[in-house]
């Protein structure tokens, strides 16, 4: 094939994604010197459109980054007030008492908000600023300098042919170069993902470690809402079979969000993460408070959890991972925008320090200093072993030990030192003949729904006639490998209904619904060949979340 010519444009630096940690690196770099040329690529139709979290945000990012955002009319609209934790059965629940867990764990001073709409009004402070953003822009390649470092991205290819091949409509996009590329694609980016591997910034971290959220927002009867309310979850319906929870929060509007996180690192290919988040809906304590509602959005996205022990090494030459694209989540926190904010200040600062020394192209190490010895690190470090005990040991050992790691951590020391994770998502997945299938209540329509029909409110869309987004190293293993072994999970695990396994004549047969695709990542995580890897398809497809 012919050589593609991209036309190409200059910046000082290149932001891959317009999620938090993305929009206040490029807000922080013109608060320090408007002439810098800014510019974010974000995939999704607008920004927002791809942003999922809980949300309860802890402001410590945005008042580090924007200490007057109150006066700015930034939309933290709901204090928490009232913040709950239960133990669940299947008929009942128990109250865990606020005072034993250690104060890092209190959502007190902290919002319940739509981190979409709050994306949304960063970009809007970015664009004051001057920053050029690009929603509708999917970065699909990296360019590489001639001495092996980041040189920029490409960004806006579209019209490919189904066979990813150029045609006679296809708009070659552009090439973006940068002093330095942030990746702030958020968890599993596709290109941070390559980026790790090519310089192996994973070397010698624990494997990261990912949980599916999904997500639902509801409209419930007004006299059941309880504004600013906070409720979390454990047990029932998982129990041993699987790490996660829930999370109900009450927000304005009448609007509730209901969560619930799967960790990706269960044994049982049987287990099917989107049917357990329908059955949790059916618990008394749920089902009481949704009754009369009705379901307005749906969406998911993987979250990392490795935490504090699986983040690689945040730079190399001409680039640093920004947020999620490094894992800055703290997982029993469920929180991780507060880090993702604090990330782009600080490689913001950075990379400002070194373009005002004339540098570029070469690794902002000030950036990694700053995120493992400063507020970042701290908030994780405290943590970090309670992923794996929970892995280990279970759930009950996980909540008594984890607890007082926690508060050992809260007074500087651990008498665990630090655990490690083991295996990644995919090695952790057995074969099917050790384990029972599950058997699923059918969903009622009410509660509870079809994937299909909740899918279709995730506003999910992709242009049909491009290549599939989800590419297969080898398309026989679904079929000859996973199938026979793990009852090909895939069919299971992704939260939108992508995969399917279907009989013909000529026998079984994998196929890709690639339409329905929310970009939640599961995929790539955890197929336990380690076959798919997702890539992003062409710019302003996938999800059109409202205010998730
Ligand atoms: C179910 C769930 C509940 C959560 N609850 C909370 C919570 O209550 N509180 C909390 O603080 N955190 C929570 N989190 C974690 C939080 O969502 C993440 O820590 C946060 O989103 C990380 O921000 P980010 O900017 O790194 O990435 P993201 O918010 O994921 O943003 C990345 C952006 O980059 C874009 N992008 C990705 N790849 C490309 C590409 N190649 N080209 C162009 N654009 C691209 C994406 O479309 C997206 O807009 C939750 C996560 C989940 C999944």
């Amino acid at each position: 094939m012919a050589e593609i010519e991209r036309e190409a444009m200059e910046y000082d630096v290149v932001i891959v994604g317009a999620g938090p940690a993305g929009l206040s690196a490029a807000i922080r770099l013109k608060q320090l010197d408007a002439d810098l040329n800014v510019v974010v690529l974000e995939k999704g139709s607008e920004v927002g459109a791809h942003i999922l979290s809980g949300a309860v945000l802890d402001p410590c990012g945005l008042d580090a980054l924007i200490p007057d955002w109150k006066e700015k009319g930034a939309p933290l609209n709901v204090p928490v007030k009232d913040d709950k934790f239960y133990m669940l059965g299947e008929a009942g629940q128990v109250r865990i008492p606020n005072f034993p867990m250690p104060p890092l764990m209190h959502n007190h001073g902290n919002y319940i908000v739509s981190m979409g709409n709050v994306c949304r009004w960063m970009a809007e402070q970015a664009e004051e600023l001057g920053v050029e953003i690009f929603p509708g822009m999917a970065c699909s390649e990296m360019v590489y300098g001639e001495n092996g470092e980041v040189k920029g991205v490409v960004a806006g290819v579209f019209g490919l042919e189904p066979d990813g091949s150029y045609g006679p409509n296809t708009e070659p996009g552009m090439e973006l170069h940068g002093k330095y590329v942030f990746l702030s694609e958020g968890v599993r980016g596709s290109l941070s993902k390559e980026v790790i591997a090519k310089y192996d910034l994973s070397a010698s971290k624990e494997p990261q470690k990912y949980g599916v959220g999904m997500k639902e927002i509801w409209e419930i009867d007004p006299a059941k809402h309880k504004e600013g309310s906070v409720t979390h979850t454990m047990g029932w319906p998982l129990g041993s079979n699987a790490g996660g929870g829930s999370f109900i929060y009450h927000l304005e509007n009448n609007q509730v969000y209901v969560g619930f996180v799967v960790h990706l690192n269960y044994k049982n290919p049987h287990l099917y993460p989107y049917m357990e988040f329908q059955r949790f809906k059916h618990h008394p304590m749920v089902a009481d408070l949704l009754k009369g509602g009705k379901r307005v959005a749906y969406g998911a996205r993987a979250i990392t959890e490795g935490g504090y022990q699986s983040m690689p090494k945040l730079v190399a030459p001409g680039v640093a991972l920004l947020g999620c694209s490094a894992g800055m989540v703290n997982v029993p926190r469920i929180k991780g925008n507060h880090n993702a904010m604090l990330s782009g200040k600080a490689a913001a600062e950075a990379a400002y320090d070194a373009i005002k020394a004339e540098r570029s192209g070469d690794e902002l190490t000030v950036y990694e200093t700053e995120v493992r010895n400063g507020a970042i690190g701290s908030d994780l470090k405290k943590v970090r072993n309670v992923k794996p005990m929970w892995s280990k040991w279970g759930l009950t050992a996980s909540l008594m030990l984890g607890g007082l790691d926690m508060w050992t951590n809260t007074f500087g020391f651990s008498l665990f030192g630090t655990l490690g994770h083991g295996k990644n998502d995919a090695e952790s997945t057995e074969d099917a003949s050790k384990h029972q299938p599950i058997d699923y209540p059918k969903p009622d329509g009410t509660l509870s729904f079809d994937r299909l029909t909740n899918v279709s409110f995730a506003a999910t869309n992709h242009e049909e006639s491009q290549p599939c987004h989800l590419r297969l190293a080898d398309p026989e293993i679904p079929v000859k490998v996973n199938l026979p072994k793990y009852d090909e999970p895939a069919q299971r695990y992704c939260p939108a209904g992508v995969y399917e396994v279907v009989e013909d004549e000529s026998g079984p047969r994998f196929v890709i619904n690639f339409q329905n695709c929310v970009h939640c990542k599961t995929c790539d995580i955890k197929d336990p060949s380690q076959n798919i890897t997702w890539t992003t398809p062409q710019g302003g497809d996938g999800p059109n979340y409202p205010n998730m």
